[in-house]
Order: structure tokens, then C-alpha cells, then sequence
């Protein structure tokens, strides 16, 4: 057996749509991968290394526990086959989500007619069980395909930049301040944060739990609570599948279905999403419900739940300028709504609560923006 033979590969880190270059071997707990610098290596157990196809290229997936992580490889056909045929028995079988019995029936049979039927007559309840029904690598799936078009569309033509290197003090902060909100929330899967060098106050969650706040939200920050509260919010959106209720609720669902299966023709699921991301088609019940989700997150963090309302009233209070500001938080009555109910949901927490971030995670996480580097945004 060639154990130990090293052989090159294309590897997509499911966070970013461009490869690193790697070196493979065959190891007996899997396929190793070494990237590039000093970093440990990466090893896919066989059992979660599903493999697409051989030819022209060995192509390869990863799916654990049931979901799929985004990573993909790509080998050349030759040298995969003398490194891995020993090993060929080994690899997983089938594809992400196919464990699930009932979400795949659900899917494939024709229940798909009826069901797209009945959300076209406007069933909004519908949106709200159908959305956990959609496994979630074809959210993943969903939001990789059209991420750079949205991201490209608030750059406004030119490339907008994210946030913090890799490593950096900044970055580290906000994978902290991340954590310790994830800590207390049901996700399918762990959500990834980046802060988008805009000038625009905004922050959304796109299908598959990638999540982008806005630089003004951080520099309009009072404290490093009410950048967690906006964020945690988001993370409710996350948790209540809202971009999939509002894709499905926008009759997107053909749409989506194409986006999944690769033919990402028309820019229509995009425009859905950018005005979802823009933040008009939220209703006002998923917005109570996602603010529910961050009093939650908050106060099991040990931090204050009413610091979301700092940045409500900050919002409320002047800033009409922006077109898309928090979701639908320009109108007033609204907001006031929102404050209040936040108020009630936290009443019995008591005031002030452990600060999320220590004094000088909060000075890296304003420092951000000192580094930028380049976002996914298509290229035009
Ligand atoms: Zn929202």
C-alpha cells in the first residue's frame, strides 16, 4: 500500500468559493490534509469523505453527523486512484441529508406539488414548518451560491472588503463574543461571523448561518453588549430558519431548488435574498421572535438581555439616511414595540449582567476594521 504517498489537491474550506492548495495522503483514520503554513492538518474520516465522482477529476465532499460541512476536494483522477485504492471500500456512502428519511420523501415524492401549491395561496404557517424540513446543506449550499451577488450588491460595485485577518486580535474577539452566544442556542450547525467593511448600519443572516454585521454597527456601539444583542438577534434568525421561511414564503421554492441542484440561472433567488438581507421582507413576528432569541442568548452569556434596545433607540432616535437599517427597524412605532417587548422579556434579569467581552477583547473588536481583506464578492 502506498500509505504516506503525497499527492496534490484543490480544497475548499466551506467558509470561502476559492481553493487552498493542499497535499493528501492516506492515512488508516482517513484522508489527511496538509494545508499550507503551520497549521495541523485536517483528517477526514473515511467514513465522512464521500466521494462524487472519480473522473475527470476525483471530487469529494465531507458530511458529519448527517450534515455536510461545505468542504469539498478535488484530485486529479490519476494520482487520487494510486493513493486511495486501497481505501475506496472505505468511503462513505451517499450524499448529505440522506439519512433522513422523512425529509427526503417529503421532497421527492409527490408531495412536492401540493405543498408548493398550497404556499403559493398563501399559507404563512406553512413557510414555518416546511423551512426545518429543508436539510440543512441545501440552506448551506444555498447561501454559498448566491453570497458573493449579495455581498457585491452592498458593496455597490466595488469590492467590499471584510473585516480583521485571520488570527488577528480583532477576529479573536469576535470568535469569542460568537461562542459565548452560541453557547445557549439550538443551531443546526455552528454559525460563522464576519464584519463587512460598509458604511451602511445594517446586519443579516444569510441561508446556512453565515452572518454578516455592518462596520457602523461596531463603531456605533456603546458597549460590547449591544454589538452581542444585534448579533445574537441575528443568530435567532438562524436558529427559526428565516431566510428559508422567507425564500419559501416569497414563492422562491422552484428557485431554491434549482440553486441546490447547481443551476443557478436567473438572478431571482439572489434579488429575493438581497431584499430579505435588506431587510424589508422580515415580518414583524420573525423579528419578535429572533429578538426573543437573542434576550435568551444573552442572558445565558451571564451579559444584560436589554442591550439590543441601546441599539434600538440609538436607530429610533436619529438615522434615516440608510435605506436598510436592522431589518425593518426604521419605522418608529415599531421599534418602540420591539423595546418594550424586550424590556418585558428581560424583566426579571437583573441590570447590567457580566460584560460579553473583557475591556480589551472589546478594544481589539473596535480596532477591526483597522485590517480588511477581500470578501467573497463576485467579480464584475
Ligand atoms: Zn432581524
Amino acid at each position: 500500500m502506498d500509505q504516506g504517498m503525497d499527492i496534490p489537491a484543490r480544497y475548499f474550506d466551506g467558509v470561502r468559493p476559492v481553493p487552498q492548495p493542499v497535499m493528501l495522503r492516506a492515512v488508516p483514520q482517513g484522508v489527511e490534509i496538509r494545508l499550507s503554513g503551520e497549521v495541523p492538518p485536517i483528517v477526514w474520516p473515511f467514513a465522512e469523505a464521500r466521494l462524487d465522482s472519480l473522473k475527470p477529476e476525483a471530487r469529494l465532499h465531507r458530511v458529519s453527523r448527517n450534515i455536510d460541512t461545505g468542504e469539498r476536494l478535488v484530485v486529479e483522477a490519476e494520482a487520487f486512484a494510486s493513493a486511495f485504492a486501497p481505501y475506496l471500500k472505505a468511503f462513505g456512502k451517499g450524499r448529505a441529508g440522506e439519512a433522513s428519511g422523512l425529509r427526503i420523501a417529503l421532497w421527492t415524492g409527490g408531495a412536492i406539488a401540493s405543498v408548493v401549491f398550497l404556499f403559493f395561496v398563501g399559507l404563512p404557517l406553512l413557510a414555518r414548518v416546511l423551512a426545518p424540513l429543508v436539510p440543512w446543506s441545501w440552506e448551506t449550499t444555498l447561501g454559498k451560491s448566491v453570497e458573493p451577488q449579495v455581498l457585491e450588491m452592498f458593496g455597490k460595485g466595488s469590492a467590499v472588503q471584510l473585516c480583521g485577518e485571520e488570527n488577528s486580535p480583532g477576529k479573536a474577539a469576535l470568535d469569542a463574543m460568537v461562542a459565548r452566544l452560541s453557547a445557549g442556542a439550538k443551531l443546526p450547525a455552528p454559525v460563522k461571523v464576519e464584519v463587512l467593511d460598509t458604511a451602511i448600519t445594517n446586519a443579516f443572516a444569510l441561508p446556512g448561518g453565515h452572518i454578516y454585521l455592518f462596520r457602523p454597527i461596531i463603531e456605533k456601539a456603546g458597549s460590547p453588549d449591544e454589538v452581542a444583542g444585534v448579533l445574537a438577534h441575528e443568530i435567532g434568525h438562524v436558529v427559526h430558519r428565516d431566510a428559508m421561511r422567507g425564500l419559501i414564503h416569497d414563492g422562491a421554492l422552484s428557485l431554491l431548488i434549482g440553486a441546490v441542484l447547481g443551476d443557478v440561472t436567473g438572478g431571482s433567488t439572489v434579488t429575493v435574498l438581497a431584499k430579505m438581507m435588506a431587510g424589508s421582507a422580515y415580518s414583524r413576528e420573525n423579528e419578535s421572535e429572533a429578538d426573543r432569541v437573542s434576550v435568551d442568548l444573552m442572558r445565558h452569556a451571564g451579559a444584560d438581555p436589554r442591550a439590543i434596545n441601546g441599539f434600538f433607540r440609538r436607530l429610533g432616535a436619529g438615522e434615516k439616511s440608510s435605506p436598510s437599517i436592522l431589518d425593518a427597524l426604521s419605522s418608529h412605532p415599531v421599534t418602540a414595540e420591539r423595546i418594550t417587548a424586550v424590556e418585558k422579556l428581560a424583566a426579571d434579569a437583573p441590570q447590567g449582567g457580566k460584560p460579553i467581552l473583557s475591556a480589551s477583547e472589546w478594544q481589539a473588536l473596535r480596532g477591526i476594521c483597522n485590517q480588511t481583506r477581500p470578501s467573497p464578492a463576485a467579480k464584475s
